[in-house]
């Protein structure tokens, strides 16, 4: 068996590092030639001739530029950054088709969702259901949200990740990517996505048949089972925690999530509904930008919503096509980052 060369983009974080026990399981099967992490050259560490695969798992539309060339050089990709599709989805799906040996989702309910697809005919697809455990305040009085501290919002109740994902959770913008993330790694409409609130995060995706059969994936959370997956490719023994339902638990499920709790799920979904890309790149910049004011102590985590609707009126004076280049990305990120950053500015004068 061949030993593949993998550049891993993001070294440093959760995904990273738990992706390195992963090629320490697997010695004879994997191995890291490059890596790196935020502010090296990403395109040339992902496009060395001594790689294989790439794992892109630094945080932010940063990844896009390094995910392209990548797949552009001949690489297959496994991809456990959110914003790559979330405002280059037409761009990858291009390229590779959508999730498959060249593009491999890391995330959990991508993952499951690809288990669940096998041997599946995509006409046969009714629904597809993501589920969400509800972030840190899920059981939180709606009108305690406003003074909750980044280190509460940092305490997520069943995965462990970074920062900028674990408030991500929280505010369900998360989801709201994943949900996007669906639609260009499976080719389903956003009228077949749903999300439900399932607080024990072991069931990861559900896919509902045409005659009404739904085939689910369960696993216990850890994300070495998805990130193990997406490196080999197949079903291999891993490291990750047995799930044991002989031991009494109960799985339990929540309905869709609540708009007044949740503004923000709402808020990124009808933006990618809207099919303006100019919307999803305003959302995306505002959420790097809001989790961070966040995180410092300069807005409260009800004022990210406000942040997000900022970044999407932002992006409408940006001129884009309709399916925008990487050019036209990454001149409207930069353009919406300056117009919020002069908002800030403004506010504090
Ligand atoms: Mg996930």
């Amino acid at each position: 068996m061949s030993t593949t060369r993998l550049a891993i983009l993001g070294v440093t974080g959760s995904i990273g590092r738990q992706a390195l026990d992963v090629v320490a399981a697997h010695p004879d099967r994997l191995r890291v030639t490059r890596s790196g992490h935020r502010g090296d050259d990403l395109v040339a560490l992902a496009t060395a001739d001594d790689v294989d695969l790439v794992l892109v798992a630094t945080p932010g539309v940063a990844g896009l530029e390094a995910t392209v060339a990548a797949l552009e050089a001949g690489k297959r990709v496994a991809l456990a950054n959110k914003e790559v599709l979330v405002v280059g989805g037409h761009l990858v799906r291009r390229i590779t088709g959508g999730a498959g040996d060249l593009l491999r989702p890391v995330d959990s309910e991508h993952c499951a969702i690809w288990q669940c697809l096998a041997g599946v005919q995509s006409r046969d697809v009714a629904r597809v259901t993501l589920t969400a455990s509800g972030g840190a305040f899920r059981d939180l009085p709606a009108s305690e949200l406003a003074g909750v501290t980044p280190e509460r919002a940092l305490r997520h109740p069943t995965w462990r990740m970074g920062p900028k994902v674990t408030i991500d959770s929280a505010t369900l913008v998360n989801k709201a990517y994943e949900v996007i993330e669906t639609h260009w790694l499976y080719g389903v409409d956003y009228d077949r996505i749903d999300v439900v609130l399932h607080p024990e995060s072991v069931v990861h995706a559900l896919v509902e048949l045409v005659d009404g059969a739904v085939i689910a994936q369960l696993a216990e959370p850890d994300m070495r089972l998805p990130i193990q997956y997406a490196l080999l490719w197949e079903h291999t023994p891993s490291r990750a925690p047995r799930l044991d339902l002989s031991r009494a638990r109960g799985l339990t499920f929540r309905g869709a999530p609540d708009a007044e709790r949740y503004p923000c799920f709402d808020l990124v979904l009808r933006a990618a509904r809207s099919g303006d890309a100019g919307a999803l790149i305003g959302v995306s910049a505002a959420d790097e930008i809001a989790v961070e004011r966040f995180l410092s102590g300069e807005i409260g985590f009800t004022d990210i919503a406000g942040t997000l609707r900022a970044g999407i009126a932002a992006a409408e004076s940006v001129p884009l096509s309709r399916d925008p280049s990487l050019e036209e990305i990454r001149a409207a990120d930069r353009a919406v980052r300056a117009a919020l950053a002069g908002e800030a500015t403004a506010a504090r004068a």
